[in-house]
């Protein structure tokens, strides 16, 4: 099962797929986490990518494609992966089936976490994430048990400096301008799956299960 999911940042992408990747397990592969990761430990790609991450730009296609396709050469991508965050450009979407189809394999599906911009600054302003594990937490709609602490790892939680509202709007612009495109993309491939992402998280994680399971 290998499935990209797709929509704005603070959609709820991370969300979701860490639950696909628990019900099914596949490995739930996040460019954002793998590269707030290499900031963490100060690596040559790290340096590079936070001048990009810290203006809410993205990441030149060249760094994150080469980052993509060595994870999947880890024996725990033979069965699939649930994609958060990747592909977000057509380019790299267009390097993601070059590298798909030289080992015969293809995305099954595209899923479109549809959540308009009004909701989206408020949801990243209320964020807190784990440097730690990778679990992300809401402060009022998916509290962690002690405030602050990561339920999973026990880490602190952290507000990402590019969740600050006027970046989230910059990031915004981003999506619509480079990201959205790919909806017009796997549309036309027929392999795209749109779910009401306003809704509770469990309802669309029901959502994403009937359309897997269909
Ligand atoms: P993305 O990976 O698309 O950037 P996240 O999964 O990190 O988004 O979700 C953004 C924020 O919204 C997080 O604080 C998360 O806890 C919260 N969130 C996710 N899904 C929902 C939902 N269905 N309703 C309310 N808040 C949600
Ligand atoms: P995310 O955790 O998915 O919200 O990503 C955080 C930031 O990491 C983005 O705003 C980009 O700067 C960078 N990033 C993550 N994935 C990609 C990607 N596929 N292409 C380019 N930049 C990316």
């Amino acid at each position: 099962m290998r499935i990209i999911m797709l929509g704005a940042p603070g959609a709820g992408k991370g969300t979701q797929a860490k639950k696909i990747a628990e019900k099914y397990l596949v490995p739930h592969i996040s460019t954002g986490d793998i590269l707030r990761s290499n900031i963490k430990n100060s690596t040559e790609l790290g340096l590079e990518a936070k001048q990009y991450m810290d203006k809410g730009q993205l990441v030149p296609d060249s760094l994150v494609v080469s980052l993509v396709v060595d994870r999947f050469k880890e024996a725990d991508c033979k069965n699939g992966y649930v994609l958060d965050g990747f592909p977000r450009t057509i380019p790299q979407a267009e390097a993601l089936d070059t590298a798909l189809n030289a080992i015969s394999e293809k995305v099954d599906y595209a899923i479109n976490v549809e959540v308009p911009d009004e909701n989206i600054v408020k949801r990243m302003s209320g964020r807190r994430a784990c440097l730690g594990c990778g679990a992300t937490y809401h402060i009022q709609h998916i509290p962690p048990k002690t405030e602050g602490i990561c339920d999973t790892c026990g880490n602190e939680l952290i507000l990402r400096a590019d969740d600050a509202p006027e970046t989230v709007l910059n990031r915004l612009k981003v999506y619509h301008d480079q990201t959205q495109p790919l909806i017009e993309y796997y549309s036309a491939k027929n392999i795209l799956k749109e779910v009401d992402g306003v809704q509770d998280m469990k309802d669309v994680f029901n959502d994403i299960v009937t359309i897997l399971e269909a």
